[in-house]
């Protein structure tokens, strides 16, 4: 109940904040916004998630017209490939981008960094021979880890499995996975993307490095912030939705979240000269602003 409570007050607050942000803001605006809307691709503890949810989520897209803008990341411990390949399908037909999403919580404690690399190389690779059926040389090249975790010899293994771009981080939010604080709040707002360094992944590099961060707005961007920061890169503004988000316990359509999600993506419609992209899509423009 305290965790619903704190959650509902974030999500308050946060809400307030944008909109008066957008209320505010000049439109008169150099900089590129990019939003991009990612879904980690998991059932949770519900057996409907995924069945119910994603025609769900298919649904609301067509309605905004994002047809190619989505970023599913899909987690094929809960078998995507074997169970909902038609699924999987009509993501790559609609020209959304399938991306990496492991669970490796346990691996992350154990610290092992063979055990971490050889999971997740072997999860990318299940992925991409299923994709290169559809899109002959399709590489997932966008990785999030599950609740969030993270550690050093995660991003190292990234790194070498070539996982370009990673939404692993949040913008500011301090919470416990396990036994375990992580706290973001030292990740500057005004810094939307920046090059990663597996050892020092909370710290935005100046050198170039192969990983680039798009940290996850949780649950609302602080446009203000960004748009007063120094950086006149592109912004990139990442939200985040589950299947079973909008799915009941007992298999019902969650009508609150649904609304809810609903008025969100309108609200980010409403951000001036917003462009709605994938994620792999806003990494590559805010990369060539870089190189
Ligand atoms: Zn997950």
């Amino acid at each position: 109940m305290r965790r619903f409570l704190r959650r509902f007050r974030n999500h308050l607050t946060g809400l307030l904040r944008f909109s008066f942000d957008l209320l505010t803001l000049p439109h008169a605006e150099k900089r590129e916004v990019y939003v991009c809307l990612t879904v980690d691709g998991d059932a949770g503890r519900n057996l409907h998630a995924i069945g119910k949810g994603f025609p769900l989520l298919l649904k609301i897209y067509d309605r905004f017209n994002l047809q190619g803008r989505v970023s599913w990341f899909i987690n094929n411990q809960d078998e995507w490939t074997t169970h909902y390949p038609h699924f999987l399908e009509a993501i790559l037909k609609r020209g959304d981008r399938i991306e990496l999403h492991c669970h490796i919580e346990d691996l992350i404690r154990e610290d092992d960094y063979h055990k971490i690399y050889d999971h997740v190389k072997k999860e990318k690779e299940v992925l991409e021979r299923f994709c290169q059926d559809i899109i002959p040389g399709y590489r997932v090249e966008c990785f999030r880890s599950g609740r969030f975790d993270r550690s050093a010899k995660m991003f190292a293994a990234l790194e070498e499995i070539e996982i370009r771009y990673d939404s692993s981080l949040t913008h500011g939010s301090s919470f416990m996975i396990g036994e375990r604080r992580i706290d973001d709040r030292d990740i500057p707002h005004s810094t939307s993307c920046y090059f990663l360094k597996p050892h020092a992944y909370k710290a935005p590099r100046k050198d170039q490095t192969t990983i680039v961060e798009i940290p996850v707005w949780e649950p609302f961007p602080r446009f203000k912030k960004i748009k007063n920061g120094e950086n006149d890169a592109p912004i990139v503004i990442t939200n985040l939705i589950h299947p079973f988000n909008l799915v009941t316990a007992g298999g019902a359509v969650n009508q609150l979240v649904r609304g809810y999600y609903q008025f969100i993506l309108r609200l980010l419609m409403r951000v001036p000269h917003a462009q709605f992209v994938n994620l792999l899509e806003a990494g590559e423009r805010w990369r060539k602003m870089h190189v």
